[in-house]
């Protein structure tokens, strides 16, 4: 994307307003640049995002992913062979098939802090083994999405069904889970808020240009 000098001396007087800083005309051009650019992949990905609801409309029950994305359950990097869109995002088609069978519940999807994955259980020193051998014994309830030989492609805790889990309850993990949720939090309002302007500032201007 070109910008025209016109809209580059724009955004140094917005920069200069919002900053109180002065910029070069070639750290304006950077800035301004980058930010188009931002905006652009932006409305892309939402354009791309509305396209792919609307072709759902005609394909009810999904079709495979157009790109390289991550399944929404298991985390793996999913492509046009083994990635499936639908209602509930972009999946493998393992755990597409979990979910088909009521396996694992469709809110897994949506909500990620529903329920837990091994990896989780290691940060408190219990390793895949340990993990797999108290699904065993029944000290932990897991939905296993399994793999296409039918063995496990994933574990999946649900929170509801693992309630007296002790470690994930304990003092410790709930301050570092409300520290990580108030950074996040904090940090994606501050940027919510900073992009909404930014946006607003620079349409306002480029549509005065065009009116
Ligand atoms: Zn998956």
């Amino acid at each position: 994307m070109q910008l025209s000098d016109d809209l580059i001396n724009e955004f140094k007087n917005i920069y200069k307003k919002e900053y109180k800083k002065d910029l070069t005309d070639a750290e304006a051009s950077e800035a301004a640049h980058n930010l188009a650019g931002f905006f652009e992949l932006l409305w892309e990905m939402s354009q791309k995002d509305a396209a792919r609801k609307r072709k759902l409309k005609n394909h009810p029950d999904g079709f495979p992913v157009d790109g390289h994305y991550s399944c929404m359950v298991c985390g793996w990097s999913i492509s046009e062979t083994n990635g499936w869109y639908d209602w509930y995002g972009n999946t493998c088609l393992l755990c597409r098939k979990a979910i088909k069978e009521g396996i694992i519940p469709t809110f897994v999807c949506t909500d990620h802090d529903s329920y837990f994955k091994t990896w989780q259980f290691e940060k408190f020193s219990f390793k895949s083994p340990t993990v797999r051998k108290m699904v065993r014994n029944g000290e932990l309830k897991a939905r296993i999405v399994l793999n296409e030989y039918g063995k496990a492609h994933e574990y999946i805790f649900l929170k509801k069904e693992n309630p007296g889990y002790r470690e994930f309850h304990n003092a410790s993990y709930k301050s570092y889970q409300r520290n990580r949720h108030k950074v996040a939090d904090a940090w994606g309002r501050k940027t919510k808020v900073e992009m909404r302007e930014k946006r607003e500032k620079v349409l306002k201007r480029i549509r005065a240009r065009h009116s």
